[in-house]
This record gives C-alpha cells, sequence and structure tokens, in this order.
C-alpha cells in the first residue's frame, strides 16, 4: 500500500523502516516484506523524483561464470577483484569486497525475479557485454519495478518524507524522527532500521567544508536529496566513519547542466580530441594521456583544480563525429577568435595557445578509437595521443564543470551490514548503498559497482532485520 503524504505513516512500531527510497532501500525493503515483516520505507523525495542516484543508472557489474541473461563469456572473481584494485589502487576491502564480487552472482537473477529486465550492451562496448549487465529502460525503469513489487508485497511506503534524527538507546534503534511533506518532525517506532540515504554531496555547505568555497562551482550529477542528513545524525552518534571526507567522485560534464540531476546526458567525451584550456585560455593536462573510459574520472578533478573551476573544449570540424552526440549543441564559430569570444575568453590568449598547439603536432596516423602514440613535440603539458592541429572550421567548443557523482565518507559496516561503532555494532542497525560504500572502496570507482554494493547490502540488510525482528 502506498500512503501518500498527508496520510503519513500510521501507527507503529513497524518491524522493519528501511530510510531512503533508492536502489539499496528497494532491495531491503522487498527481502524484508518478503521474509513477512511490516515494512515502511521512508523516501526523502517526492513520488515523481523518487529513487535517488539509482534512477540515473544504466548498468550494475556482475560476476559470473558462464553466459548468465544478458552476460556474455565469463567473468569471474579473482578478474573483477583486480579491476577493482587497479581503480582504487589497492584501498579496497579484500573481504568486503569479495564477498560483494561473489554475491553479485546470484543478484541477476532476483532482480530479474522482483521486474528487472535488463538488455544486451550497446554494440562497440564489447567488453562491457561481459561485465555489465544494462537495464532495459535504465535506472528509472528499474526502480519504477522495485516500486511495483515493493507495493504488492504490502510495504508503506511514504514520500516527502524526510528523516532527520535516528533515536538509539545505547547500541539499540528505538525509532526515528521525520518530517512528512515540511510538517513538524513526528516519532516514529520501529523494531530494526535500514539506513539506506546515499552519500552528502547535495549539501554544498558540508562539500565546502571538505572541499573549500571551489565546491560552490560543482555541479551535482545527481538527487538534490541526498544531503547527508542521516549519515551526520549517526556520525554525531559516534558510530564509525569510513572513507575520506575530502574525496568524491567528479567527472568533466557540461557546464550548461542544471546545477542537480542532470544525469549521464550531461557528460562529455569530446576531450581525447580536443584542446582543453582554463578560464585564462591555458592548457593545463595531456589531453591524450589514456582511451577516455579510462581517464573521464580524472577530468573532474583537474577541471575542479583550475581557477572558477571550469574548463573549455575545443574542437574543429574534423573531430565532431567522433564521440557522442552532446545534449546541448556546442558553441560554433567560423574562426578561434570568434569561438573565444562566444565563451568569454580572451580571442587573443586562445588564438597563441592554439598556434603553439598545433605548431607542435606531428605527422602520424590517427586513430580515434585506440592509443595511436600522435603526440605533440616540445610543448608542456603533451598531448599523447589524437594531436591533430585545430585548423579546420568551424571550430567548436564546450564548457566544462566537475559534474560530482558521489562522496566516499560513509558509515562503517561489517559483513552483516551492521553499523559499528567504536564499541561495537548496533543491535538492529543496517546500512546499505551509498551510505556505507566506503566501507569497500576507499577511493577510485569501477563501472557499475555502485549499484552492485546496493543490490548486495540491501539484500543482506533486509534478510537481516528481518531476522532480528523475526
Ligand atoms: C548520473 C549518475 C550515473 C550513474 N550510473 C551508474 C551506473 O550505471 N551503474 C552503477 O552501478 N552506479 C551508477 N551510479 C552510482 C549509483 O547511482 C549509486 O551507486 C547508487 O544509486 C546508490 O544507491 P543508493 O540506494 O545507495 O542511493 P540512492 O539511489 O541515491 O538513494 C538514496 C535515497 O535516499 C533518499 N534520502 C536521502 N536523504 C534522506 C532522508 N534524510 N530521509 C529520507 N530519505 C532520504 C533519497 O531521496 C534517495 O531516494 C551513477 C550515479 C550518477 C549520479
Amino acid at each position: 500500500m502506498t500512503e501518500t503524504a498527508t496520510e503519513g505513516p500510521g501507527s507503529g512500531p513497524w518491524d522493519v523502516i528501511v530510510v531512503g527510497g533508492g536502489n539499496a532501500a528497494l532491495c531491503a525493503a522487498i527481502t524484508a516484506a518478503e521474509a513477512g515483516c511490516r515494512v515502511l520505507l521512508l523516501e526523502g523525495a517526492p513520488k515523481p523524483y523518487r529513487g535517488g542516484n539509482s534512477r540515473h543508472t544504466r548498468n550494475f557489474r556482475c560476476m559470473h561464470r558462464g553466459p548468465l541473461s544478458v552476460l556474455t563469456d565469463t567473468y569471474d572473481e579473482d578478474e573483477y577483484f583486480h579491476d577493482l584494485m587497479l581503480v582504487t589502487k589497492g584501498k579496497t576491502d579484500e573481504h568486503l569486497a569479495r564477498m560483494t564480487i561473489r554475491t553479485s552472482e546470484e543478484c541477476l537473477p532476483w532482480m530479474e525475479a522482483h521486474g528487472v529486465r535488463f538488455q544486451p550492451s550497446l554494440s562497440g562496448t564489447l567488453s562491457l557485454s561481459r561485465t555489465n549487465a544494462f537495464f532495459l529502460g535504465g535506472g528509472k525503469s528499474l526502480v519504477n519495478a522495485y516500486y511495483n513489487t515493493a507495493e504488492d508485497l504490502g510495504v508503506t511506503t511514504v514520500y516527502e518524507a524526510q528523516v532527520g534524527h535516528i533515536h538509539l538507546e545505547g547500541d539499540r534503534f528505538t525509532g526515528l524522527d521525520v518530517s512528512i511533506a515540511g510538517a513538524p518532525s513526528r516519532h516514529i517506532q520501529g523494531r530494526a532500521v535500514v539506513l539506506a540515504s546515499g552519500g552528502f554531496q547535495s549539501d554544498i555547505e558540508w562539500l565546502t567544508r571538505a572541499w573549500g568555497p571551489a565546491a560552490a562551482n560543482f555541479l551535482i550529477r545527481g538527487t538534490p536529496y541526498n544531503r547527508g542528513t542521516v549519515l551526520r545524525d549517526m556520525l554525531d552518534q559516534g558510530c564509525e566513519p569510513v572513507g575520506d571526507p575530502t574525496q568524491c567522485h567528479a567527472v568533466a560534464i557540461d557546464g550548461r547542466a542544471p546545477k542537480y540531476d542532470g544525469g549521464i546526458v550531461t557528460r562529455l567525451d569530446c576531450v581525447p580530441f580536443s584542446v582543453v584550456v582554463n578560464r585564462d585560455a591555458q592548457r593545463f593536462y595531456n589531453e591524450g594521456e589514456d582511451v577516455w573510459p579510462k581517464r573521464y574520472a580524472i577530468w573532474g578533478r583537474l577541471v575542479a583544480a583550475q581557477p572558477d573551476q571550469v574548463g573549455y573544449a575545443i574542437i574543429d570540424a574534423k573531430s565532431l563525429d567522433l564521440f557522442m552526440p552532446s545534449v546541448f549543441p556546442p558553441n560554433k564559430a567560423d574562426s578561434i577568435e570568434e569561438l573565444a569570444a562566444q565563451m568569454g575568453l580572451d580571442p587573443a590568449a586562445l588564438r597563441r595557445t592554439i598556434d603553439a598547439f598545433n605548431a607542435a603536432c606531428r605527422e602520424g596516423t590517427f586513430h580515434p578509437t585506440e592509443l595511436d602514440g600522435l603526440a605533440t613535440e616540445g610543448i608542456e603539458p603533451p598531448k599523447t595521443n589524437w594531436a591533430r592541429p585545430i585548423d579546420t572550421p568551424p571550430f567548436y567548443g564546450y564548457q566544462l564543470r566537475p559534474g560530482v557523482t558521489f562522496t566516499y565518507l560513509g558509515l562503517k559496516v561489517s559483513d552483516h551490514a551492521q553499523v559499528q561503532t567504536p564499541d561495537g555494532p548496533l543491535r538492529n542497525v543496517w546500512a546499505a548503498g551509498e551510505i556505507m560504500a566506503g566501507s569497500i572502496l576507499g577511493q577510485g570507482y569501477l563501472a557499475g559497482f555502485g549499484m552492485t554494493i546496493g543490490t548486495v547490502f540491501g539484500r543482506i540488510a533486509g534478510r537481516e532485520a528481518a531476522k532480528h525482528v523475526g
């Protein structure tokens, strides 16, 4: 049954209260309801925006020992773990990571059984067809399917339900305070709670405390509702933190993207074929260091380190069709000076930068889809692949901004998803998804692993909470 915000969540105590309304929360709620619990799900967002960052996703990364649904070939535990170690540079909890990887294999059939449909990955992304299962209709369809399943199982969902405080007595959860549709907070009792309310990236003040004033210029790729209220509350009550509070995952996105919720379409993949300059029309990093899937995640940070946290990617007519079309059309001009003027850059300075870059380009064979070694000579920073002169009008430009995907600071959990304090675990509090992902990932990110963590730990949290009350 779904109650509207004005009807409220009725009387407690509930068996299991789930805080959040994304993938991790839904996996927990469904699992606990299937085990016979009376479950209340409190989603902070209004119904049209339900589903947090999960609704922006496209796929999840899944281990498998043979073809499985849309996944081809095999992807075993060691290879998956190795891929993870490469991106986290060893900052990984091996026990939790391997457990997550192993459990991912049983997640796919579970997801299908609970309404998720998969599709083969797009042609041309061969390696992903083996490692990542794509959701038919994207994360929005996944979330909608799970809400339907939860409703069928009798889960009560309340939207616009902002949880502000979790009541703990010693090592036990007793209830929580929630404001529904902006009304004064009310207290709801529960026998167990699952915290699945994401990271804190949409609290710009918190981000600014961690990152400095530069954070004011960051764009948030996902939901504005993940403000870390519950995370802060639990940390203030002595729960053990994990993950670096000053770190977040950020990619370079179109500077014209909305402040929140732009999603995946605002990403720009033009950098390897561009000259990228800062506000002063100066280059600052090797645009051709490696293939884009291995570099896109560092460009958010690179742009964040520039004056005013802004960059400008400049290409010419030769490169326009070499990357995924952008959602907003680029600036376009017949001369570099005109393009600079359109983008608010000093025309003479951009002209000098492009001239110096063009003079450093060498003859050679250009291969857009592989490392071609076509490098500049005698210029700093170099461009070590795909370095072709920017000389063929019309010229195009994109403004780049750092787009934050998620923050790393979270709650430390055990392999049973139980929230930890320095004095041991809380007896009836579990956490799943982004709020505890730092327990596994110390830094870096492997595409598709966020949904894997949420699915694995959401199901564990739901199962353990049900066991506790059962
Ligand atoms: C643009 C984009 C694309 C991505 N693509 C992928 C991908 O393809 N594959 C992948 O694996 N990962 C991807 N990720 C990462 C992925 O979105 C997350 O890892 C995953 O969704 C986390 O799930 P979650 O349930 O923990 O959080 P969320 O889905 O963000 O859910 C958190 C929920 O908590 C609610 N909430 C927050 N605070 C409160 C409160 N105080 N009270 C009540 N409710 C509250 C929010 O409204 C929201 O419903 C992407 C992220 C972004 C931003």
